[in-house]
């Protein structure tokens, strides 16, 4: 199939970009791994629940207007696409993708040019019992309210840092759920700081704060979980304050009983395609210019994979990728002007996302008291004391651990374990580049091979692929 626009991500980022260049004449295919659009912020229960409007949500207006637009729209919607390259040939790009819950059938989809608003993922930093049946991620538990209208237990401790922590705290006590305790490791002190920067955010946060209050949920700030404790399944977790330093102080570790821990230490961007397909990056996110372009010709980014900074910002990028795409297509100079409203609200999110990280990143020093027993990478069941020796043995970044170790080789290619790795090792983390965004089955990979390789080069029917 061929189309002039390929968007990958059907989020906020991604459904802007579509119907701001499909407003303007421009063929759009809007392909997700999920059932449906919406990304995380507007993910909507899953279709066979048949509970539209039951999940508790965010921004339900614009996620009205966004869902009653795609339907008017001429985007072609193409659900249950996970997306494993792109690749660039002549004359365009070539989107592979696996199709429905099966992923064992690849589709093809040519475009004139690609919109990655793949989002992000969240990274956990690891502490003993975070394997145990019970603990899931923050956004994990939230995917679960929202998709599957379940909760992860009755009483759920939430912890962690980041702003997600607060719609998940509040999501989960306005579905019943006893919250023990909301355990962010942030030093409230900070803030003051970064006052400025986040004044447009003081309302949401305002509505966050009577939430908790109205929902009784007890806020520990500048608190860590140090351990989660179960046979077999999750009892309770201990919590301890931190120094200014980001250390454990002795003697003041307390246990909360729960039967679920919700844990998140932040996110990162989604890069892998555009890695694969040699896009520049600018620390762990997608570099892209004022009207959104990578440096590949015919690939623009959008939203979280370029950088974490919430909905609002990612629909402000996908609105300027749309319309600079439109027009680029077209032959045509875009004018920035044109979309001077969602620039300004892109550089207002911008300097807000900013600050939020400088405020929320996890204690430097978290790493140092993982006890080397330890499972960091749970695919490879490496332990943080199997990571520490690597370092004696001369290892002095993650690749080389990873490679001395096997952390990170797993069916998760490090997505769950590099940052336990990097705080572990105090390596700086780096992006890893994994040539295939999702695991693709052999025969999908062998019959590329039959499609692209010169007749002589094919293998007889009696040989197999080599
Ligand atoms: C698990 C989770 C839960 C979150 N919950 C909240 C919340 O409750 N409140 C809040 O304010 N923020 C939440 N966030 C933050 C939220 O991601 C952003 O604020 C916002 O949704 C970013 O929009 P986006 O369009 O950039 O990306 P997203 O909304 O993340 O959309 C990206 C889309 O790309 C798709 N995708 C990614 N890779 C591929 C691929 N290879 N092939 C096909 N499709 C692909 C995904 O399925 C997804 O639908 C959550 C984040 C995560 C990771």
């Amino acid at each position: 199939m061929r189309t002039d626009l390929a968007v990958i991500g059907a989020g906020p980022a991604g459904i802007a970009a579509a119907l701001a260049a499909a407003r303007r004449g421009i063929r759009v295919a809007l392909v997700d791994a999920a059932q449906g659009p919406g990304g995380q912020y507007f993910r909507q229960p899953a279709p066979g629940l048949r509970a539209e409007g039951a999940a508790p949500r965010h921004g339900r207006r614009t996620w009205a207007r966004l869902r009653d637009a795609l339907a008017a729209s001429t985007v072609d919607v193409r659900p249950e696409h996970h997306v494993w390259c792109v690749e660039r040939e002549s004359g365009g790009l070539t989107v592979h993708a696996l199709l429905g819950p099966e992923q064992r059938e690849s589709v093809e989809l040519r475009a004139d040019a690609v919109l990655l608003a793949t989002g992000g993922y969240e990274t956990v930093l690891p502490f003993p019992g975070w394997t145990l049946p019970g603990v899931v991620t923050a956004g994990g538990a939230q995917a679960m309210l929202k998709g599957h209208l379940v909760t992860p237990g009755h009483t759920v401790v939430v912890a962690g840092t980041g702003p997600l922590l607060l719609p998940v705290a509040t999501g989960l006590a306005a579905a019943g759920v006893r919250v023990a305790a909301l355990v962010e490791s942030t030093d409230p002190a900070r803030l003051p700081r970064h006052a400025r920067a986040l004044a447009g955010k003081l309302p949401e946060a305002a509505g966050y704060a009577a939430r908790l209050l109205r929902h009784r949920v007890p806020v520990l700030t500048r608190h860590t979980v140090v351990r989660a404790h179960g046979e077999g399944r999750l009892t309770g977790v201990t919590v301890a304050a931190l120094d200014a330093r980001g250390r454990v102080r002795p003697g003041t570790e307390r246990l909360l009983p729960c039967d679920a821990l919700a844990v998140g230490d932040g996110m990162l961007p989604h890069t892998d395609l555009a890695q694969t397909l040699g896009c520049r990056l600018d620390g762990h996110a997608v570099a892209v210019d004022a009207e959104q372009r990578t440096d590949v010709p015919g690939v623009w980014a959008a939203g979280e994979a370029t950088g974490i900074g919430g909905a609002a910002l990612a629909l402000a990028e996908g609105h300027i990728a749309g319309r600079s795409i439109a027009d680029r297509l077209r032959g045509t100079t875009p004018d920035a002007d044109a979309w001077l409203p969602a620039a300004r609200a892109r550089a207002r999110g911008r300097t807000a996302a900013a600050a939020l990280h400088a405020l929320h990143s996890p204690p430097a020093h978290r790493g140092d008291g993982v006890p080397d027993d330890t499972v960091i990478c749970r695919c490879e069941e490496v332990t943080a004391g199997a990571v520490r020796e690597a370092l004696t043995l001369g290892a002095g970044d993650t690749r080389t651990v990873k490679l001395l170790t096997r952390a990170g080789m797993g069916w998760c290619q490090g997505r769950m374990c590099a940052p336990g790795v990097a705080a572990v090792t105090g390596c700086p983390p780096a992006p890893a580049r994994r040539p295939f965004a999702r695991p693709v089955p052999l025969g999908v990979l062998a019959a590329q091979y039959d499609r692209t390789a010169p007749p002589d080069d094919r293998p007889r029917p009696e040989e197999g692929p080599s």
